[in-house]
This record gives structure tokens, C-alpha cells and sequence, in this order.
């Protein structure tokens, strides 16, 4: 019987993977230039990490998560990271990089899980980049990682993605927010989802978030967090925007993000695109500033972001194809002693970086020759008894229909001097 894969599970294949490759180069290209290093952390964390820092309330450790029993540690639960920060924040602690070096600026790249209903632009296995900035608390910063983003998007020729920005406000302000929208809700519940009226006492910012229809309408004139900030919040936030406009970045104020993490304070953002229908969301983040402290290391405040990478790829791929060059030789054989004659010549242009590919079995030089411009290999040398008789090779060329003889010996020159042209 055949097995399939898991639904919200995909494979990646050649003709897409190139574009994946292309699009990670251009990501450890930019996020160097902006001295961010990549930090490679276990796909598999102890559950409390995430229920600790994203939140007992979010969606993701309420139902998203894939947890279970570590075998060797009784008690012990495990769950696959549905996202970046939490590990990274956990690496950071655990090895004490503070004590190195008092800012670190590290990304990430890699799969995440979430046990969601899979659609278009939602798997169960996705894959994100996130940068992750820890150790500074001014407003500088949240608009640097900001710029990285927009660069990015630049360099890979993304258009048309619109920023979001909010602020959700500091431990000082935000719970008279808070208290004053528990309020609003009170006064509005009948017409709020299940479960928001569920979560509304702990947690009624994120009703603000509900995707329910009804839940948007029933808080259209809810208030906004942006009146409740207090000055420091408010200063901050205020050079966030002006630094963005210096630096040209257009952005639309949304007072009603409040991420789905409850991590987040002051600056947060989403980086949204219409062409991407109801799963609009490419990119997103904010400032941290209480969870490092969170999970048990010293008060040190950080802001980052995570990106979908399936959705990027998405629009990317709706402009143009990554897909790489083929070889640029393809060797015929005709008999097997011109096969043995190739065999140690194509991998010796290998290594000299030659992209060359020939047969595995043998084939009519005919079907060797659809195979070539199948390829798009621009020169094709056939080999066979007799050539090899004559101490010779044939080299065509595939654009001009040109056909030369070549000496055995110069072969590996010939084609050396073809790829440096
Ligand atoms: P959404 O509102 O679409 O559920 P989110 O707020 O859950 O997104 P984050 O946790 O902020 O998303 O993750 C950052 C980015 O990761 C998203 O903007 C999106 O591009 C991508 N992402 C999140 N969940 C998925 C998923 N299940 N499948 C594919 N991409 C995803
Ligand atoms: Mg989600």
C-alpha cells in the first residue's frame, strides 16, 4: 500500500526548492549586512517554554501545539516549536551571551508546527525567518529591524506589502487599558464568539484579534490602546513613526493588532499583502522587553520578528522563476567503453565547477540528444567507438546546431575555457 504524507505537510520539490535556496541566500546576504548571526536552535523544546512565554490563553498553546510525553523523563511534556522567539530567548538565557556581549542580533531559519486547519497558506509544517534583536530598548532599533524587513522584501523584488503598526503600551499603561476595554466588553458581550467570552477576563485584548466576524463587528468602537499610552510609551512610539518616515517606509496605524503572543509590548507589526487572500499576513513582530526576564534570565529587552516563508514564496512565485541553469555539457555515449572513457573525465569537470550531466544507462543517441535540449544544455559531447578510435570527441552546440571535433586531450580544456565564457 502507499503511504502518503500527513495533511498540512508538504514536500518541496526541484523547479520550487530553487526558489527557497535563492530566497535564503538573499536572506543571510541582507541580515549580515545589518550584523545579524544565525543561530540554529532544536526543533523540539520542553512544552513549558512555550506555554510560559507565549501564553496559557494564545490559540497556539490552547490548541496548536504538538505535545507529547517524553519517553526518558517521566512528567516531562515535549512539544515541536510552532515558533522561533521562545527557543531563541531560551538559548540566549541558557548560555549566558549576555555576559559576552550586551546586544546580540541573531536569526533563524527553519520549519515550525501548528496544528491548525491546513488551506492555502496554512500548513501544519511551515517554515519562517525571524530575527531576533536582544539587549536594546530604544525605538532605534524596532525601526532597524523594521528596515531589514523592508530591504528584504526589496531585494527579492516584493511589492505592494503594507505595514502595520501598533503599540500595545508597557506594564504601566497597559492594564488601565485593559481595565477600561474589559469594560467596553462587559457592555458588549452578547454578540462575542465562545470563545472570547471565555478568555475575555484574562486575557480581552486578544478579542481585538478575532478573526469571528461577529467579534469585529461587536468591537468596531472599542477603545483604542493608543489613547491609554503612557508618555514613555508614547514617546517611543512616536520616534518609531518619525524614524520611519524619515527612512521612507509607509505604514498604516492599526490600533486593534495585539498580536496573538502575549509577549509582546510597546511596537508591533504586521507586514500584510492583499494578493495573498484570507491568509494576508507575510511577516510579523514587536518588542519583547519582559521576556527574557520571563524565562530566568536578567532584565534585558529585545524586539524581532518571524516571516512565513511558504507565503513569501507564494507571491514570489507569482512574479518569476528561480529555477537555476542546467547543465552546461551533456555527455552522449554510445558504447561502454566511451562511458568508462567519460566517466572519471565528467567528474574531474565536476570538481573544477563545470556543471556536467550524462546518462546512466545506455540510449540511442537520438533519445540522448531530446534528453540534452530536454535539459537545455547548451553543448552536448558525444562520444562513441569510433570516435574514441580516431582519438577524438564531438562537440555540438545546441543554440547554433554547430558540430566540432575535438582532441581527447583538450576535452577538459575545451570546456573549462566554454564556462569561463
Ligand atoms: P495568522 O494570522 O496568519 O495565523 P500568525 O499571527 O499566527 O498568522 P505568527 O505567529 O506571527 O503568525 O507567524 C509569523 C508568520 O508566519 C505569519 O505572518 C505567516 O506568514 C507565517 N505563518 C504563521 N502560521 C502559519 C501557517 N500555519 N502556515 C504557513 N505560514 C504561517
Ligand atoms: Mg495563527
Amino acid at each position: 500500500m502507499k503511504i502518503t504524507s500527513i495533511k498540512g505537510f508538504s514536500d518541496i520539490f526541484p523547479g520550487e526548492v530553487e526558489t527557497w535556496q535563492w530566497v535564503e541566500q538573499k536572506v543571510r546576504e541582507i541580515f549580515t549586512f545589518y550584523n545579524f548571526a544565525e543561530i540554529r536552535i532544536p526543533i523540539v523544546e520542553k512544552t513549558e517554554l512555550f506555554s510560559r512565554s507565549l501564553g496559557e490563553t494564545t490559540d497556539i498553546v490552547e490548541k496548536e501545539m504538538y505535545t507529547f510525553a517524553d519517553q526518558d523523563a517521566k512528567g516531562t511534556l515535549l512539544t515541536l516549536r510552532p515558533e522561533g522567539t521562545a527557543g531563541v530567548v531560551r538559548a540566549y538565557v541558557e548560555s549566558e551571551m549576555f555576559k559576552i556581549e550586551a546586544v546580540r542580533k541573531l536569526y533563524y531559519l527553519g520549519p515550525m508546527f501548528r496544528r491548525e486547519r491546513p488551506q492555502k497558506g496554512r500548513l501544519r509544517q511551515f517554515h519562517q525567518i525571524g530575527a531576533e534583536a536582544l539587549g536594546r530598548s530604544d525605538a532605534f532599533i524596532d525601526v532597524e529591524v523594521l528596515l531589514l524587513l523592508s530591504d528584504f522584501f526589496s531585494s527579492v523584488g516584493l511589492e505592494g506589502a503594507e505595514l502595520q503598526l501598533n503599540s500595545l503600551g508597557c506594564e504601566q499603561c497597559r492594564p488601565k487599558y485593559r481595565e477600561r476595554l474589559l469594560d467596553f466588553l462587559k457592555d458588549h458581550d452578547v454578540g462575542l464568539c465562545g470563545n472570547c467570552r471565555r478568555r475575555m477576563d484574562r486575557n480581552p485584548l486578544r478579542v481585538l484579534d478575532c478573526k469571528e466576524p461577529g467579534c469585529g463587528e461587536e468591537t468596531k468602537n472599542a477603545p483604542s490602546i493608543l489613547d491609554s499610552l503612557c508618555d514613555p510609551c508614547r514617546e517611543h512610539f512616536d520616534l518609531v513613526q518619525r524614524l520611519l518616515w524619515q527612512a521612507d517606509v509607509r505604514y498604516d496605524l492599526n490600533s486593534r493588532m495585539v498580536r496573538g503572543l502575549d509577549y509582546y509590548c510597546r511596537t508591533t507589526f504586521e507586514w500584510k499583502s492583499s494578493q495573498l487572500g484570507s491568509q494576508s499576513a507575510i511577516a510579523a513582530g514587536g518588542r519583547y522587553d519582559g521576556l527574557v526576564q520571563e524565562l530566568g534570565g536578567p532584565a534585558i529587552a529585545g524586539v524581532g520578528f518571524a516571516m512565513g516563508i511558504e507565503r513569501l514564496i507564494m507571491l514570489l512565485r507569482m512574479k518569476e522563476n528561480h529555477a537555476p541553469a542546467g547543465p552546461l555539457v551533456y555527455v552522449a555515449w554510445v558504447s561502454e567503453k566511451a562511458r568508462g572513457w567519460a566517466f572519471p573525465v565528467v567528474h574531474r569537470l565536476r570538481r573544477q565547477g563545470v556543471l556536467v550531466e550524462m546518462e546512466g544507462e545506455a540510449r540511442s543517441l537520438k533519445s540522448q540528444m531530446r534528453r540534452a535540449d530536454k535539459l537545455r544544455a547548451p553543448l552536448v559531447l558525444i562520444l562513441g567507438d569510433d570516435e574514441l578510435d580516431k582519438g577524438i570527441a564531438l562537440l555540438r552546440d545546441m543554440t547554433n546546431k554547430q558540430q566540432e571535433e575535438i582532441s581527447l586531450e583538450k576535452v577538459e580544456e575545451v570546456l573549462m575555457l566554454r564556462k569561463a565564457n
